[in-house]
């Protein structure tokens, strides 16, 4: 296993956000008339995430997936080419038709913990100063799409290494956002 396995961008050092850096904009993969998404802050809370639903790069086990506010996203060109991949799914992940490429993961239900933060791929921006990934997601579910179990212990190594704490969700801050807003909602009914 090397680390380009686990993602191109894991194994590059951890890479703090550009100081003043606000934002850029991403293109998907086709080579006509890209869908471009434009988005005006840094991101927040990237990491790898080892499950199936992230976009991913081909070949590679892990995604690179973080947040923005969903008022800084806007389509700028080819809206016509996004469809929902699962409309069933909590996050609604908007894909280029043409070549697959997730371009923004939104979620619509209010009552969500995150609802107001859309998912995207710092990736598919060619600006430089986005923050990098802090930590791995979803770690253990790279088995269900292949990966042998028994070499879990390596891969989690592997991203220690590279400076991300696997996580076999997300990490204690997301869980704990998570859970404050079912308490919430808890208190309300
Ligand atoms: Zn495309
Ligand atoms: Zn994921």
């Amino acid at each position: 296993m090397t680390l380009s396995a686990l993602h191109p961008a894991i194994g590059q050092g951890k890479k703090p956000g550009a100081p003043g850096f606000s934002g850029g904009t991403l293109t998907c993969h086709c080579s006509h008339d890209p869908v471009v998404v434009k988005v005006d802050a840094q991101v927040a809370h990237n990491h790898a995430c080892g499950c199936s639903k992230c976009w991913k790069p081909a070949h590679a086990l892990f995604s690179i997936v973080g947040v923005v506010s969903r008022d800084k996203v806007h389509v700028t060109s080819r809206p016509e080419k996004l469809q929902v991949v699962d409309p069933s799914a909590t996050i609604q992940r908007h894909a280029c038709k043409a070549c697959g490429v997730h371009m923004f993961g939104r979620i619509e239900n209010k009552d969500h913990g995150f609802y107001g933060l859309d998912f995207i791929h710092t990736e598919l921006s060619s600006d430089t100063g986005w923050a990098g990934p802090e930590f791995a997601a979803f770690v253990s579910s790279i088995i269900e799409t292949g990966t042998p179990p028994e070499q879990m212990a390596g891969i989690r190594q592997e991203l220690r290494e590279a400076g991300l704490e696997p996580y076999d969700c997300l990490s204690p801050t997301l869980m704990d956002v998570l859970a404050t807003q079912v308490a919430k909602l808890r208190k309300a009914a």
